[in-house]
């Protein structure tokens, strides 16, 4: 095969679990022969201690910029210390306006739902709504909350979902929407959905009210193939999807940019076994697979996959979360496991 040159990633190992999951994560791509150069970058509660109140220095910021392309693992959130949340920096510095995470059953993963297919993704607008974080209090007793919808961004999230579907050989877009109580807002991305999705012959399109959307996805999942909708609405569906198919140690997820691209576990930081050389790698070495395809390192991603597919079959050496008796290895052995099972 011809020699490729490495394509320099931004590692940013992050709190809690952050760093043990991040290592486990680099041996495995390493032992793969990955293509990648790792530049490792701060942010988070370490870049805090240090008083920089956006929870990320420059030098992170020109890394990422530089290129274009981040491993992140979870930052901890500072509560009521007034400062920025790191990971909120990150998405509005980059205008990451689109998180996708694709949702599917995992071999030895047990769940309520193993075994119907379960396989789509949950797009998600990532820099609009409620989320701006406009708020205020109207009169002592009032608050209030901004939901900003913007046709700009409604467009760009639906052509990413319809260019996920498109790059996956799926078939249908689903969006889904508050558009009967949120007629202006929530009814942008409906109409957007709508005059959008008329372009993609090769996909179908249906709307979908997001309340039904929920109850559909506990009661018939295997229906569903790329869904997109706005941020909250997102936000939560997304954390119901994971938890269908096993469950927060193995969601990835990407954030998506016209500038950068940013790979990462649904997960946080986990403090009750921060440093304890237990947490469960597998849903940052997914986060990295999506890495390896937006590089376009389609071999060795698949080659990954395979040896993680096989590792959790077998069901042998499985960290405490996902162990089928409940008896936990630590991290190590794990990854010692799923690197065995690469040839
Ligand atoms: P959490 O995801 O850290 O933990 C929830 C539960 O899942 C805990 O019981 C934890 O032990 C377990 N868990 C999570 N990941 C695991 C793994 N890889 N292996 C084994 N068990 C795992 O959620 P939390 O406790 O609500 O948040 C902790 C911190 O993380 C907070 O500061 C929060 O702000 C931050 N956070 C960051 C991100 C991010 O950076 N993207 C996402 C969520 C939460």
């Amino acid at each position: 095969s011809p020699v490729r040159s490495k394509v320099k990633v931004t590692a940013i190992p992050g709190d809690g679990i952050g760093p043990e999951v991040m290592r486990a994560t680099q041996q495995v791509l390493a032992a793969a022969g990955a293509q990648v150069e790792w530049e490792e970058a701060l942010a988070g509660a370490e870049a805090f201690r240090r008083g920089i109140a956006a929870g990320a220095p420059q030098e992170t910021l020109d890394s990422i910029a530089r290129n274009g392309v981040a491993l992140k693992g979870p930052l901890e959130t500072p509560v009521g210390h007034g400062e920025k949340s790191a990971n909120v920096t990150l998405r509005k510095v980059f205008e990451m306006y689109g998180n996708v995470r694709p949702v599917r059953e995992l071999p030895g993963i047990r769940t309520p739902f193993s075994g119907r297919g379960i396989d789509f993704v949950v797009v998600r607008e990532n820099v609009e709504d409620v989320y701006a974080g406009i708020e205020h209090m109207q009169t002592p007793g009032v608050a209030q909350c901004l939901k900003i919808i913007t046709e700009v961004g409604c467009e760009r999230i639906v052509r990413l979902a319809a260019a996920v579907a498109e790059a996956e050989g799926r078939k249908k877009v689903t969006v889904a929407t508050k558009a009967n109580i949120m007629k202006l807002t929530e009814g942008m991305l409906k109409r957007v959905g709508e005059q959008v999705l008329k372009e993609y012959r090769s996909l179908s399109h249906e709307h979908m009210i997001v309340d039904n959307c929920a109850h559909q996805m506990v009661i018939r999942p295997e229906q569903f193939d790329v869904t997109v909708m706005t941020n909250m609405n997102g936000d939560i569906l997304s954390d119901l999807a994971a938890g269908l198919v096993g469950g927060l140690g193995v969601a990835p997820s990407a954030n998506l940019g016209d500038q950068a691209a940013m790979f990462e576990a649904v997960h946080g930081s986990a403090p009750q076994i921060a440093g304890k050389g237990v947490a469960n790698p597998t849903a940052l070495l997914l986060s990295a697979l999506m890495m390896l395809r937006h590089i376009g390192d389609f071999a060795t991603a698949r080659r990954i996959e395979h040896a993680l597919y096989v590792t959790l079959e077998e069901g042998q050496d499985l960290t405490g979360d996902i162990a089928r008796d409940g008896e936990g290895v630590p991290t190590a052995q794990y990854v010692d496991r799923i690197i065995a099972n690469l040839d």
